[in-house]
């Protein structure tokens, strides 16, 4: 999987740990936190929080089908 702000491959495991728990331990449940973002139905995932900010700012940008 790809970042799809920049084309950078993607931990999963590790965005995925970053929206696992908070910093104090409670369970996240916020889809805006992290580094990926639920949109339109599904989860996108981001390698970095910038990217993903640049993502849902203007999502539509980067949903473009490229056919
Ligand atoms: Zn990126």
């Amino acid at each position: 999987m790809k970042c799809l702000v920049c084309g950078k491959a993607i931990d999963l495991e590790g965005a995925e740990s970053k929206t696992g728990e908070t910093a104090h331990g409670a369970k996240e449940i916020d889809p805006s936190k992290g580094t990926r973002q639920f949109h339109d139905g599904d989860w996108y995932y981001f390698d970095t929080l910038n990217c993903r900010s640049k993502f849902t700012i203007s999502p539509q940008r980067y949903l473009t089908p490229k056919a």
